[in-house]
């Protein structure tokens, strides 16, 4: 017998996870349905960094940062370059949260016991102009206790929906189709799976054990994008990107497959703006994995010297941190799908930050005492260390020769010479006496430590890349990690999905990054970074609160 709620939710993620909590708020009855385990719940925000955009916040302003909804709006326009007619929704969508985000966003999550650690970070700074890409100023707030920390409040008001039995969860259940009539979605259909006491993140069991059918006034697709599936990367991959790579790793575990989207698809939903992907330039290969081809990000500080696979430092304003679909497209148009940073040690110890709940023990622990060893401790964080000693993209060597000759070696490609290594290296340490300077990327630096976020934590002091004191040198051979799918199902502000017809298709909502976070990409091409969770939050609850309200 096929079972009848009020609303159902496909996807235990954050953002099926803010949409359930609100629909169960408005006293309606919801079903979650996840492919995966208990174990698992909360998707990809448990693993991840927490980091969230937010606007004007108080943490911001004790650090002396002078930020603006307005400055805001245009770092976000200058970023996303919306150019197409398909981008009417995730414009709206855009301005929509970047006002969420100057807003109620932080109140509304601080109400529900969120913290922020207080030093704000800098990502995307770009390097062009001030209407091109990137943020004018910090505004990326990690999260006290990183992803489980976002996840944690969500979890709590579900369980607390879950014990008035307004939600009901059923994990281990995998939607195969969503049942149509006359046009109308009216519930879901799919596939029991096996149970599975995998580890949270490894790769379950598919092993089908059973049949389920489930009727809804409302059915919300919060099922994640596509990162974890690299043929369909590899089939999304953009004209203008050139080839896709042929070697790339992952950056979220197997469960965001992409499938529920092709099902969706199916059912008449309108994709958009799928040739838009946010993948990351910087990925090292896990030596200790979870998932499979398990790849984490460097979140770099501004002052590692970053080469192409020819050895040819990379162009201004691709300094790391500054763009990183530029630098994809640039790294792309070398012919290979790899590049290295040359660094010290003294850059690694303040400069390395690995995006991932698990790579963040202070943070994710909430430990002020591990936390504050960030700004006083000799050596780079433990994770890092760690990576240095074990991972297979890491080379540390006492002089130069040693370490360009073991970079050969690593690549097998042979490409790079000593001797024009060495002269940009040295060229660019000439450049390090003053304090004024021609080159950009040591321009970038002197700007960085003039905000007290970077020069405590973020970005080493200057000094020559070949001075043995600030020594060993590392090398360290950067892969594509997939990771966001910034095109999705296009939306209105309910989250309401149109069909291929520009129709709203009656029953179906989509939220988080399966609507692109909001519209079917509110990133438009790029993004401003800690977007995503934002976006969950922000696209989760328009879908559920508009769900519930539809559901009578
Ligand atoms: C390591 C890492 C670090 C990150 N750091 C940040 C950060 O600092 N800031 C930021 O803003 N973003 C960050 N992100 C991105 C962010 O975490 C994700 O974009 C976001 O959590 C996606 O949430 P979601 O709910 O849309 O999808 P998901 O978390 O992917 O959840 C979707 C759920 O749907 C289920 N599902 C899929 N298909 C089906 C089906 N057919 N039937 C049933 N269930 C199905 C899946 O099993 C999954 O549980 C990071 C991501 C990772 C992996």
């Amino acid at each position: 017998m096929t079972e009848v709620t009020d609303v159902i939710v496909v996807g235990g993620g954050l953002a099926g996870l803010v949409a359930a909590t609100e629909i169960a708020d408005a006293g309606k009855r919801v079903v979650v349905v996840d492919q995966e385990g208990e174990q698992s719940l909360g998707g990809q925000a448990f693993w991840s960094f927490g980091g969230l955009f937010l606007v004007d916040s108080p943490e911001q302003r004790r650090l002396g940062i002078k930020d603006s909804h307005d400055l805001a709006l245009q770092d976000w326009m200058g970023t996303a370059g919306f150019d197409r007619d398909d981008d009417h929704w995730p414009k709206r969508w855009a301005e929509a949260y970047v006002a969420f985000a100057a807003g109620e966003k932080r109140d509304w999550l601080r109400a529900m016991g969120h913290r922020i650690f207080p030093v704000v970070g800098w990502a995307e700074r770009g390097g062009y102009d001030a209407m091109g890409h990137g943020n004018s100023v910090p505004r990326f707030h990690v999260t006290w206790g990183t992803g489980p920390g976002i996840v944690e409040p969500f979890e709590r008001r579900a369980r607390e929906a879950q014990r008035k039995g307004l939600l009901t969860f059923k994990f281990r259940h995998r939607v195969d189709t969503l049942v149509m009539t006359n046009g109308t979605v009216e519930g879901i259909s799919g596939s029991v799976l096996e149970p599975d006491s995998v580890e949270r993140g490894k790769s379950s069991s598919r092993k089908v054990i059973g049949d389920f059918s489930l009727r809804a006034q409302a059915v919300i697709v919060a099922s994640g994008g596509i990162g974890g599936n690299h043929d369909m990367v590899r089939q999304n991959w953009p004209k203008r990107l050139g080839e896709p790579p042929k070697f790339m790793i992952s950056g979220v575990p197997e469960h965001v497959d992409g499938r529920m989207i092709g099902i969706t698809e199916a059912a008449g939903a309108r994709l958009i703006n799928r040739d838009r992907m946010w993948h990351y330039v910087e990925g090292i290969q896990n030596w200790n994995p979870i998932w499979p081809r398990h790849g984490i990000r460097i979140l770099p500080g501004p002052s590692s010297m970053w080469f192409d696979a020819t050895g040819k430092r990379l162009p201004a304003p691709l300094f790391p941190g500054s763009d990183t679909l530029g630098q994809l497209h640039y790294i792309m148009s070398t012919g290979y799908d790899y590049s290295w940073f040359i660094l010290t040690q003294s850059i690694i110890k303040k400069e390395f930050a690995l995006s991932g709940s698990e790579q963040n023990p202070d943070l994710t622990g909430k430990s002020w005492r591990m936390t504050i060893k960030r700004a006083t401790n000799k050596g780079a964080p433990a994770p890092v260390e760690a990576f240095k000693k074990h991972g297979a993209d890491f080379i540390v060597r006492n002089n130069l020769a040693d370490l360009v000759s073991a970079m050969n070696a690593l690549s097998g490609d042979n490409l790079l010479q000593h001797d024009s290594i060495k002269a940009q290296i040295e060229a660019r340490d000439r450049e390090m006496s003053n304090p004024y300077v021609k080159d950009a990327q040591v321009m970038n630096i002197h700007n960085a430590r003039r905000y007290i976020g970077d020069r405590l934590i973020r970005t080493a002091k200057p000094h020559r890349i070949l001075d043995p004191e600030q020594g060993p040198l590392i090398a360290v051979k950067l892969n594509i990690l997939t990771r966001k799918t910034l095109g999705g199902f296009e939306t209105d502000l309910d989250s309401r999905v149109f069909g291929a017809d520009r129709q709203i298709i009656k029953g179906l909502y989509a939220a988080g990054e399966a609507a692109g976070f909001g519209g079917g990409g509110v990133h438009g091409y790029r993004s401003l970074e800690g977007t995503f969770l934002g976006g969950c939050l922000f696209s989760g609850r328009n879908a559920g609160r508009a769900a519930a309200k539809a559901a009578g």
